[in-house]
């Protein structure tokens, strides 16, 4: 999908204006990106038509170049899609306890899950209990089990009642039955008796959507009125992610999404589909098999990381406000042509000061992983050591590096007040970042920067 994006945003690098066939072509490449992410195809449709009439919309900005004005709105559009731009916190009982019921098909993550949150629960602070009720595999129960033993968290299962990781068994109060609905019930009752702040309900799935199934989920649900029912989704699903989510959401009327398995592999189509075609906010992203492979889902990130545009607009938007662009665009030019000088350089050190660290701001470029090495060779602290260096050339030296020799070396530093070696480090550092701008500028992906592309 990322690639397929970075595409998309390159032909409309440097354009002046966006016409209405510019929008066209790009959103049918975006169309294609995101099928090929395998979002749904109706999700695709009703999605490029928004930005599409908002490309074409009275917004346009003055500040924004085109390239700027579509990255931004296919932003805003899918952050608003994947949850209002807003984190969605878990929803807690008023009264202890919360109860969260887990549902999905099977394999989709659910009883790792309850790992995962039982284990973010307790070192929350919270007194989670695990409940087994999903009767429907054998090793269903032991395997929660196991999970709850490694998660340091009590599971309550049929027969076998609780156990904690310290070992200290707790039977089960009545009855002990195969039925789930009973093991759920009996889960809150302990979960009164013992003070259990949350019980998570860990309940059977099949491969595929299953009437009887969702029949048990929806008796669970009834008779322990869940504070969550969280749908856990495999977010390589695929296509199939739609039709999934639809089944559920008339199953169980589930009130929150999990997205499991989001270490697989990066694209985020399963997401944008479930929560366009559901409207169900998106509340925790499964990352891996180990306990904390779990994290809190942010809408935000999840959109760059469909669009793989790092913090692009963040920075874009800093960049409006702070970088004289004509400068900027002048400088870009004059890094792809290679005749980008210490003069302009030193022009450019300043403008990066006003944007803060020049680490992070780097760092928000996406791709820039690669330029890793490179990057830890900017120290915020050397750009003084670095303007004083300058400072201290002739015009001609600035402009023109390659005459600096040895004499000119020692006259620089000592002007500089400091040392030769100081100086040679400069003139390197400056040819490598020259190279290294070159090289990005001549990338996909940074066009529409200000300063950093053609
Ligand atoms: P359930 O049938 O819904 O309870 O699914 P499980 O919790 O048993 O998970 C099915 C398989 O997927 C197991 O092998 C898990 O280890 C694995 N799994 C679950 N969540 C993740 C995840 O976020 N990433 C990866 N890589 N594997 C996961
Ligand atoms: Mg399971």
């Amino acid at each position: 999908l990322t690639d397929r994006l970075s595409n998309a945003f390159k032909h409309l690098k440097s354009k002046g204006k966006l016409s209405e066939s510019d929008i066209d072509g790009t959103i049918r490449e975006i169309r294609r990106a995101l099928l090929d992410a395998d979002v749904a195809l109706d999700v695709v449709r009703s999605f490029t038509g928004r930005v599409r009439e908002r490309a074409l919309g009275a917004e346009v900005s003055q500040a924004l170049n085109p390239a700027q004005q579509v990255v931004k709105i296919v932003n805003e559009e899918l952050t608003s899609i994947l949850g209002q731009g807003v984190d969605r916190p878990l929803n807690f009982a008023k009264n202890p306890p919360t109860v969260i019921m887990l549902a999905g098909l099977q394999g989709a993550g659910k009883t790792t899950l309850a790992g995962k949150l039982g284990y973010w629960l307790k070192d929350a602070g919270h007194t989670p209990l695990l409940v087994a009720a999903d009767l429907q595999r054998p090793n269903a129960v032991t395997q929660l089990q196991v999970v709850g033993e490694r998660a340091g968290v009590p599971v309550f299962a049929p027969e076998k009642g609780v156990q904690s990781d310290g070992g200290d068994a707790v039977s089960a109060p009545g009855e002990t039955t195969g039925d789930p609905v009973q093991v759920a019930r009996d889960s809150i009752a302990l979960a009164h008796t013992k003070l259990y702040d949350t019980v998570i309900i860990d309940t059977a799935g099949r491969l595929g959507v299953d009437e009887v199934l969702m029949k048990q989920a929806r008796d669970i649900r009834d008779a322990v009125n869940p504070d969550e029912i969280l749908f856990v989704i495999d977010a390589m699903i695929g296509q199939d992610a739609v039709q999934t989510a639809r089944a559920f959401d008339e199953g169980v009327d589930f009130t929150g999404v999990v997205l499991s398995k989001l270490d697989g592999d990066a694209r985020g189509g399963a997401a944008l589909s479930v929560a366009s075609v559901t409207g169900k906010p998106i509340l925790f992203a499964s990352t891996g098999e180990g306990l904390k492979d779990f994290e809190v889902f942010h809408p935000d990130r999840m959109a760059s990381r469909i669009l793989d545009m790092g913090d692009i607009l963040t920075l874009i938007e800093q960049a409006q406000r702070q970088f004289d662009e004509e400068e900027a665009r002048k400088a870009a030019a004059k890094m792809s042509e290679g005749t980008f000088g210490l003069d302009d350089f030193l022009d450019q050190l300043q403008q990066v000061r006003k944007l803060g660290s020049m680490k992070s701001l780097l760092g928000m470029i996406p791709g820039m992983a690669q330029h890793r090495k490179e990057l830890e060779q900017f120290d915020e602290k050397e750009i003084d050591r670095t303007e004083a260096i300058i400072r201290s050339m002739t015009p001609q030296e600035r402009r023109d590096p390659k005459i600096i020799d040895g004499s000119r070396r020692a006259r620089i530093a000592y002007g500089a007040g400091t040392t030769v070696s100081a100086v040679n480090g400069l003139l390197q550092r400056f040819e490598q970042a020259a190279k290294m701008m070159k090289r990005m500028s001549n990338n996909a992906g940074m066009g529409g920067i200000p300063g950093f592309g053609g």
